[in-house]
This record gives C-alpha cells, structure tokens and sequence, in this order.
C-alpha cells in the first residue's frame, strides 16, 4: 500500500519529468528572475542552490550571477545528512549518489550561516509545506537554519494541502514561474 505521500511523489515526479524543455527553460527563467527580485535575495551573502535532476527547476543561470556578488553554496549527500560546500566555479559536474550532480570539492559551510536557502521540491502546498523524494534530507538540515527558506516549483506542483509530518519544516516563500507566495516572515 502506497501512502498518500507516496501517491502524490509519484504523480508530482510523473508531471515534472514530462514538461518539455523548452517550456522547463521558459519557466526556470521566469523563477530565475522572481529570485533576483527578491530582496531577501539582494541582501543575502550565502546563498544556497541545488544542481537540477529530474526536471526540476534550472536555476544554474543564476550560478554565475551569485558568484559575482554573493558565496554560492551546493548541498552533497554525505550519509542522512546533506553537507554543505562553498563552490567558487559551477561545479555541477560529478555524479554522486542518487546519480545527483555534486560539488567535487569546497570549504564545509555551517547550515546556520546560510542566509537564502532554495528548495527544490516534487509537490508544495499553499503553507509552503512540502514533498521531496522522500529522505527527509531537506528537512533535517532546514531545522538547523536562519535563513530564509524558498522552495522552488512550476505552478502545476501546488496543490491546497499536502499531508504533513511531525518533522515537516515549511519554507518561507515559494516562487514559481508565474508568482511569488509569502507565507511567513522567515523568522520562525
Ligand atoms: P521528504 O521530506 O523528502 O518528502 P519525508 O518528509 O517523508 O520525506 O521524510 C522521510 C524520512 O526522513 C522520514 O521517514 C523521517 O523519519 C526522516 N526524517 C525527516 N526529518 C527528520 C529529522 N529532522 N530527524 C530525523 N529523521 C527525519
Ligand atoms: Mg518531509
């Protein structure tokens, strides 16, 4: 029996997967530009990012656009946990496990440093409550931040209500190619 959480996975991964490329290049643009405008985003000194798989959003545009200004930091899966690396070129070159791209190597930044955490994500819900693949990796290092947290999505992966867990942590705001939703001050 698969749980409601593992249903919508599935369903979420299977729309995901099947947009076109040009419409996921239209759209991780437009999200593109909704993160910059950010002021959260402007003033932000760590920024974390994600190396895209399995169509998500492809924010690798804004790799060198961070590094100008800002650090850019990309997680590693190290054991349950996801370590965190200062990345000073776009490193989304190996494959690590979950043949998700990861950085070779960087200084280990501290979660607590981070000031501006993007969140990719398989389905949101309009309290910024979310599904991933489902290794609770984002939510045990989102527990240990300050930053403010941005989950990041194509329109189609909001539903009303997702089902939630005891360790579930919400993200702040959530952009998609077509809005920003402010769900809570970031300061919680
Ligand atoms: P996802 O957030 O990736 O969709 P789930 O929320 O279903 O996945 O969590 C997957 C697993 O991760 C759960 O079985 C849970 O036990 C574990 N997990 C999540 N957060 C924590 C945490 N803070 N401490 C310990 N285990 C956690
Ligand atoms: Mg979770």
């Amino acid at each position: 029996m698969l749980t409601e959480k593992e249903k919508l996975r599935r369903e979420g991964l299977y729309k995901r997967v099947n947009l076109s490329e040009e419409k996921r290049k239209k759209f991780s643009e437009r999200i593109v530009n909704n993160l910059e405008s950010l002021p959260e985003y402007k003033s932000a000194k760590k920024v974390l990012l994600y190396c895209p798989v399995k169509g998500e959003p492809d924010l690798t545009p804004l790799f060198e656009k961070v590094l100008k200004g800002k650090e850019l930091i990309l997680p590693k899966v190290k054991g349950k946990e996801l370590e965190l690396y200062k990345v000073s070129s776009y490193q989304c070159l190996k494959k690590g496990k979950f043949g998700i791209p990861e950085p070779i190597e960087g200084k280990i930044i501290p979660p607590e440093e981070l000031d501006f955490i993007v969140i990719p994500g398989i389905v949101f819900d309009l309290q910024g409550y979310r599904l991933g693949f489902g290794k609770g990796y984002y939510d045990r290092l989102l527990k240990k931040t300050k930053g403010i947290k941005v989950g990041v999505a194509y329109s189609f992966q909001l539903v009303d209500k997702l089902p939630r867990d005891p360790w579930d942590v919400p993200v702040d705001i959530i952009v998609t190619e077509k809005n920003i939703r402010r769900l809570r001050n970031g300061l919680s």
